[in-house]
């Protein structure tokens, strides 16, 4: 099965950076499915630069689908200006503004709904894991933020790994991606069978192959690592198989 190799820039990125990252992306890399997530004001930018094989996506999408919501932005607006996916409730937004497992469900419906493919992102702090109870907050994750019938993608980023350096180990992966697939596979029925699970915490070029090469890794969930196009293309190339 294809992996994904999707960039996370988080507030990062200019429009002035735009083309030669784009050109340095060029066609991607033949047989791994390409993604970036900038900020929305540099979606459709990155869209008109990129090849048409990679794909665009947003960080974030509105609960609602339009109206009265001061500075939230409509999914459908996402997909008409070329975004294809969204990542919803990474570990930062759940963070810094506080959003539960029941909303992410619920901006995973819109976003679906506007034809986008969400990521849903899921994964214990330190503190939970030192507390021996990282399967718990990661399976308890999963069924407050998929809805029924969920259509997408699902990436791992154990909180205490991104941006710290630190990467989970092998077995650690393995071990939760396991737990993962066991409870799409019970929560979802056949479509969990397959769904892609990537890994996302500190993936490096230096990480990447023996990451991707874990059981279960569908692709990685790239933060700090995506700003800098020849770092993401030398993870996108430790996915080609
Ligand atoms: C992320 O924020 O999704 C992420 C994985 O960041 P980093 O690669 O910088 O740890």
């Amino acid at each position: 099965m294809r992996q994904m190799i999707a960039g996370n820039w988080k507030m990062n990125g200019t429009l002035a950076g735009i083309a030669a990252y784009a050109a340095a992306l060029g066609q991607g890399v033949a047989g791994v499915d390409l993604l970036i997530c900038p900020p929305y004001p540099l979606i459709g930018p990155l869209r008109a630069a990129c090849a048409p094989g990679i794909a665009v996506g947003a960080q974030d999408c509105a609960v609602e689908q339009s109206g009265a919501h001061t500075g939230d932005v409509a999914a459908g607006l996402l997909a008409e200006i070329g975004a294809s996916h969204v990542i919803l409730g990474h570990s930062e937004r759940r963070a810094d503004h506080n959003e539960r497992s029941a909303l992410v469900r619920d901006k995973s419906r819109t976003a679906i709904a506007a034809g986008l493919t969400p990521i849903i992102c899921v994964g214990e702090t330190l503190a939970e894991r030192e507390a021996g109870e990282a399967e718990t907050v990661v399976r308890a994750q999963l069924a407050g933020s998929l809805p029924d019938g969920f259509t997408g993608l699902v990436a791992y980023e154990p909180v205490w790994a991104i941006g710290t350096g630190k990467t989970a180990t092998e077995t650690d992966v393995q071990a939760m991606h396991a737990t993962i697939r066991a409870a799409l596979k019970k929560q979802l029925g056949e479509p969990g069978e397959t769904m892609l699970i990537l890994y996302g915490g500190s993936v490096k070029p230096t990480n990447a192959a023996s990451l991707l090469a874990t059981s279960e890794v569908g692709g990685a969930l790239v933060g700090g690592a995506s700003l800098t196009a020849t770092d993401f293309m030398a993870i996108a190339e430790a996915a080609r198989r």
